[in-house]
This record gives C-alpha cells, sequence and structure tokens, in this order.
C-alpha cells in the first residue's frame, strides 16, 4: 500500500472515537456533526479519492468502502456526510476540467472545500438523470436559480456539485453537472429538518442563486448522464451501502455482547434463530458487496465503461439489497435485545438510533425507482449474468 493511502487508514482509525462520542448528540439535536467533520478534515480524510499529485491519499472506491463501512459502525449520519462527499470528489477527479481540478481537488484533500450534493430537486422528485431548472447563459457566466428540497450538509458545505437542465430550451434529459462555490451562491434555507433518522446530515432544503464560469461544469454539457454511470451512481452505491453495513454490522456485534453477557445457556433457539438470521443477512450484504466492488474496480483498472447492462444491474442490486437487508437485520436484532437496550433511546446499544437511520436506506435514491429500472434491464440480459460478470 503506498504511504498516502496507510496513512489515511491509520487516520480514519483515530478518528473513531470522535465520530462514537458525538454520535448520540447529533442525533438528539438534529444538527450537522461539526467536530466530527473537522476532525476527518483535519486528518487529510476528505481527499482520500483526490490523487496524489494534487496533495490527497490516491485511493480508489474499494478504500471507500473499507473506510466508509468503520465510520458507518460509529455514527451513521457523519459516515454517510462523508460517503456523499468522496462520492463529488470522485465525479470532479473523473470528470472535472484540468482547470477545476488544479484549482479544486488539493484544497478538497486541504479539508478546505467539503462537496454537497444537489441533485433532487421540487417537481421531478429524486429522479437522477433529468432535470427542471435550467443554466441561463450570463455572458461568460451560466446563471443557476434551483430549488434543492434537500441537501445533506448544505449549512456547511464550502461546494456544491448541482445538476442543471442544459439550457432554458433543452430537453429534460439533457442534464449538466456544475460546480458551484458557496461564495459564488446566495443560499437560502428553504425548510425544517427533523426526520425520523440520519438526523445528523441535516439536510434541509435550500434554493441556490448565482453564477459559474462554464470551466467549473463536470463532464460534458447536457451529459450527466455518463458522469452519474461512471462514477456519481457506482461511487454512491458502493459507498452508502459499506456505511449500511459497517452500522448493521456493530449493531449485530453488540447485541451479540449482550447476549452473551447473559450466558450462553439462557439463549433458546428462537433467540438463536434471530441471531442466525441477522448473521445471513449481513453476510449477504458484505459478500455481494465484496462482489459489486470488485467488478467496478476491474471495469476502472481496465478502462472499460460500467454501462454494461449487468453492471447496471448489480450496482442497483447492491443498494437495494443494502438498504433492504440491513434494516432487516437491525429490526430483528431490537426484538432479541429488547425493550430496555434494544428500543429505548439512552440503551448503551445503538440499536434504536441505527433502526432510525436505516429505515432512510431505501428512500435514499427510492427503491421503487431501482427495482423499475432494474426489472426492465433484466428482461434485456436473459443470460443472468452474476456479479463479478462472468462467473459461471
Ligand atoms: C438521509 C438522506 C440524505 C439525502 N441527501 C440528499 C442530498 O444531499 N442531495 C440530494 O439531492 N438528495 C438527497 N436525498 C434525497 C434522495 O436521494 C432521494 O432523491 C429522495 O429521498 C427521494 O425522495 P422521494 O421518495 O420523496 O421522491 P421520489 O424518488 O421522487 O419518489 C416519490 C414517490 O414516487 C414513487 N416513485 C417514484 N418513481 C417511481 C417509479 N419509477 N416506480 C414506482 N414508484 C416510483 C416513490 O416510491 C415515492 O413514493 C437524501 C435523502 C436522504 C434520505
Amino acid at each position: 500500500m503506498e504511504e498516502e493511502l496507510a496513512s489515511a487508514y491509520d487516520a480514519a482509525r483515530a478518528v473513531l472515537p470522535v465520530l462514537e462520542d458525538q454520535a448520540a448528540d447529533t442525533d438528539r439535536s438534529a444538527e450537522f456533526p461539526v467536530k466530527a467533520v473537522d476532525a476527518l478534515r483535519a486528518a487529510g480524510l476528505m481527499g482520500l479519492l483526490v490523487p496524489v499529485e494534487h496533495g490527497g491519499s490516491g485511493g480508489d472506491l474499494g478504500d471507500l468502502v473499507a473506510i466508509a463501512g468503520l465510520f458507518g459502525s460509529r455514527c451513521v449520519s457523519t459516515a454517510l456526510i462523508w460517503a456523499m462527499h468522496c462520492q463529488q470528489v470522485d465525479c470532479v477527479v473523473r470528470f472535472g476540467g484540468e482547470r477545476l481540478r488544479a484549482g479544486l481537488l488539493p484544497r478538497i484533500a486541504a479539508g478546505e472545500v467539503y462537496l454537497a450534493s444537489v441533485t433532487t430537486e421540487a417537481g421531478k422528485g429524486g429522479h437522477l438523470l433529468s432535470g427542471d431548472a435550467a443554466l441561463v447563459g450570463d455572458g461568460d457566466q451560466l446563471r443557476i436559480d434551483r430549488q434543492a428540497p434537500i441537501v445533506t450538509g448544505g449549512g456547511h458545505a464550502e461546494g456544491f456539485l448541482v445538476t442543471m437542465r442544459e439550457s432554458p430550451d433543452a430537453d429534460d434529459h439533457r442534464v449538466t453537472l456544475c460546480y458551484a462555490e458557496r461564495d459564488q451562491l446566495t443560499l437560502e434555507t428553504t425548510g425544517e429538518w427533523d426526520p425520523l433518522g440520519m438526523r445528523g446530515t441535516a439536510s434541509a432544503g435550500m434554493r441556490l442563486r448565482g453564477a459559474v464560469p462554464p470551466h467549473q461544469v463536470v463532464g460534458e454539457p447536457g451529459g450527466f448522464r455518463a458522469v452519474a454511470v461512471e462514477s456519481m451512481i457506482p461511487a454512491g452505491h458502493l459507498g452508502w451501502s459499506a456505511v449500511w453495513l459497517g452500522a448493521a454490522r456493530r449493531v449485530l456485534s453488540d447485541v451479540l455482547g449482550m447476549v452473551r453477557a447473559r450466558g450462553a445457556e439462557k439463549v433458546s433457539d428462537l433467540t438463536a434463530d434471530r441471531l442466525a438470521r441477522a448473521r445471513i443477512d449481513v453476510e449477504l450484504v458484505a459478500s455481494y458487496l465484496a462482489s459489486v466492488r470488485d467488478e467496478v474496480l476491474a471495469h476502472r483498472r481496465a478502462g472499460t465503461s460500467l454501462a454494461g447492462m449487468p453492471t447496471q444491474i448489480h450496482l442497483n442490486n447492491l443498494k437495494v439489497a443494502a438498504s433492504e437487508l440491513t434494516f432487516r437485520a437491525v429490526d430483528g436484532l431490537m426484538q432479541v435485545a429488547g425493550l430496555a437496550k434494544g428500543y429505548l433511546r439512552d440503551s448503551p446499544i445503538p440499536v434504536e438510533r441505527v433502526f432510525r437511520d436505516l429505515r432512510s436506506a431505501a428512500l435514499n435514491y427510492g427503491n421503487d425507482r431501482l427495482t423499475t429500472m432494474t426489472g426492465a434491464l433484466a428482461l434485456l440480459d436473459r443470460d443472468v449474468t452474476f456479479a463479478p460478470a462472468g462467473l459461471l
């Protein structure tokens, strides 16, 4: 392992107590975990995916998966904030122009820029590959006026990756991804954030207005689909799944410790069955995550596209399966832990908090949107190609 990456793993392990210490407070207050994110900034972890020549750790999506899982085991909100930031960074690394990369990536690596994501839009909802609000050319600037119903960490981000319709007369599928600096925008908070779980993500709605120069377009104008398919979707589905898996694994581990402490002779067949089912669910997610991660890494190493149908199906299936199975595992573990240790907010084991957090997983890009798409794609893959592609 390269020196930069080895120190990123050391740094990730070192910040775990900070994430753990503030997890309950950030959940209670529904406020952004400033202390934890500051620790990630100071440790250089915001630059995990930034290439070494731009001052980062030069990590790949396998490193994102490994570290997101560690963070997910301590604070699901902080872990998702970080994983989503890395997802945005991957888009800039792979699709930003030279000028944008040279100016922005060293600042990300130095912990100066946390990147928020603006894809959801009032009207079109979660649909990723369409846009309503359009970029408007104004001299040498592109004007943005964008309603964003849910922006994780929007109040604390120094930069935003925003999807916009290419121009006022463009079709709604001609979407352009733009980078906007906080001081290029006028930001207005448009809603409260008081959700069931993922409370620390502070994902309130915003209106963003401002202008950016054309070199801040990421990918081709109107060509966001390629950025989404090659970068935003794979980095997102791998990173989020790792966060959810880390959280469920932690709860399983804590509940196992609790059951053992009660005395092995007191473990009923019913409890054993419930533990087994939770273990099966997390094992399935872990194996499939590793498999899809390897498929994506193999494509990236070979320089081949992720747009192939089996890979698209696997990435969608990973997100759906991870969101459903990790939640199911924690739901079952709450029954094992019982009222005092499982259901109460002040339990020493964070079952209740993780249960609420993981309930969002199926909504964080709606599973219904993915399964309807996957069903249509599956009809075109009659060979039923497994991940990794080529496995018999
Ligand atoms: C913790 C968290 C953080 C988030 N952070 C961000 C962020 O930083 N930036 C951002 O842009 N977004 C963010 N999101 C939004 C997220 O990615 C989704 O876009 C959003 O949650 C979808 O909301 P929705 O379910 O209301 O909308 P939609 O996906 O639009 O769905 C609305 C309804 O229509 C149904 N539906 C839609 N399409 C279909 C279909 N094809 N088939 C069947 N039914 C369908 C759905 O089931 C649902 O009932 C975040 C979400 C969460 C939970």
